[in-house]
């Protein structure tokens, strides 16, 4: 068991609080259900979830469409990912993570999300987090160059928190780019690696790494930090 004190918790959202193949593949399904036969319908849906456990990313519709024998042209495929990033998701909180959400009740609590706004946007409505949270920031709503490690995200949070740093804590699981901000603004890092995440998790070098590293949030026990005068 990780023991750790502080006063703010943030937590990254795919992969650390449900699981990003979950929202993948509820995707799938949707775009079989709405396009149909024009996208070969559940044999569609099949074929995406295959494509994803083999480990292709960028182009599982492509080649999903392709094996159903169906031109995969780049007006079909703009159609298809808008539709997939904007549907209502069927995601639900992995189950350690939502045994940990309940008892941050004595913290400041908050959110650091990558990636499309209006896709995590939906995620974040489907899982109810604008009400369990006392942040959110979604970086895609500043554009792409904010994405982590940029640190915007991690300033904003220190300025609405007005925890002291060390204070608090990042829990999250790439290693490639959420811990670099974190560890240059010294706050705490928890890298979460679930067995079902969709990327392999990459250790980094030491200016990338989390403190600890945990698989389950059952390993991790916050406890409150009294602030330091
Ligand atoms: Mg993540």
């Amino acid at each position: 068991m990780i023991e750790i004190a502080a006063q703010v918790v943030v937590f990254d959202l795919d992969d650390t609080l449900y699981l990003e193949r979950d929202f993948a593949e509820s995707g799938f399904r949707s775009l079989a259900r709405h396009f149909g036969e024009r996208i070969g319908g559940e044999g569609f849906a099949a074929e995406c979830c295959e494509r994803l456990a083999e480990g292709a990313r960028g182009n599982i519709f492509d080649l999903a469409l392709s094996r159903n024998g169906i031109e995969p042209a780049p007006e079909l495929i703009a159609e298809l990912v808008a539709h997939f990033r904007s549907h209502a998701p069927e995601i639900d909180f992995c189950e350690d993570a939502s045994r940990f959400l309940s008892q941050m009740g004595q913290f400041q609590t908050g959110l650091i999300t990558d990636g499309p706004m209006e896709a995590q946007a939906a995620k974040i409505r489907a899982l109810g987090l604008g009400k369990r949270l006392d942040h959110v920031i979604m970086t895609g709503e500043w554009g792409k160059q904010y994405s982590k490690p940029h640190p915007r995200a991690f300033e904003r949070i220190e300025s609405l928190t007005a925890a002291s740093k060390g204070g608090i804590v990042y829990i999250a699981d790439n290693g490639k780019k959420d811990f670099i901000a974190p560890r240059q603004l010294g706050w705490q890092s928890v890298q979460i690696l679930r067995p079902d995440r969709i990327h392999a998790g990459t250790p980094g070098g030491p200016e990338q790494a989390a403190d600890h590293v945990i698989s389950s949030f059952d390993e991790l026990a916050i406890k409150p930090l009294t602030a330091q005068v």
